[in-house]
């Protein structure tokens, strides 16, 4: 604790970041007085912006300040392809690694009734909508491979085998570089399941 209330203000503050414990804060702090004042002011009035003025698309759901994201409004991208991901960071991800073209569902969140989050809060009810207009042919499932994102791709599956539509998950397997004998059993396991015939 310091002599300045607001300087203790601020390192609680700070701690809302996600992996900022109580020491890491107070050297933000103590950085930002000591070193960077201009820096400081900038990050606190894009906090400002950013928190009021960032919400989420209406069509995808994911972060937005627009009501329909610049992603969903492009006319360019294939409408047949929908591929749900667990949050923004893994649809920017796919869009970095992959070529994929089409169009993006973002959950925010995967089951887990033990934090409040169901059906309702994943928006699954408007995915089903969506899939019921019938310009999706295919529903990639990109849920993470943790036990929760299991039980969300169950679900997902569900909803597109209702609406008639194909759905496809994300391969699992040995990463690229690898070596058999580091890779965890439950990995390998998938991987030597999942195998694919070769063809030249
Ligand atoms: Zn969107």
């Amino acid at each position: 604790m310091s002599s300045s209330p607001l300087l203790n203000e601020l390192i609680e503050a700070l701690r809302c970041l996600p992996g900022v414990g109580a020491k890491s804060a107070q050297r933000m702090a103590f950085h930002v007085l000591e070193r960077d004042r201009a820096g400081a002011k900038r990050l606190a009035e894009r906090l400002t912006t950013a928190v009021d003025r960032i919400g989420n698309c209406e069509r995808c759901r994911t972060f937005s300040e627009e009501r329909i994201c610049s992603l969903c409004s492009n006319a360019a991208r294939d409408r047949s392809i929908l591929c749900v991901v667990e949050t923004p960071v893994d649809q920017i991800a796919i869009e970095q690694a992959t070529g994929f073209r089409g169009h993006y569902y973002v959950l925010l969140g995967r089951l887990s009734p033990l934090d409040g989050l169901g059906a309702k809060e994943l928006g699954i009810d408007a995915l089903a909508n969506r899939l019921a207009e019938g310009e999706v042919s295919e529903l990639i499932i990109a849920t993470n491979p943790t036990v929760e994102g299991e039980a969300t791709a169950h679900l997902l599956s569900q909803v597109a085998r209702e609406a008639g539509v194909r759905a496809t998950r994300l391969a699992h397997g040995v990463p690229l570089g690898g070596e058999l004998e580091f890779i965890d059993r439950g990995t390998l396991a998938h991987a030597f399941g999942g195998r694919q015939t070769l063809t030249d």
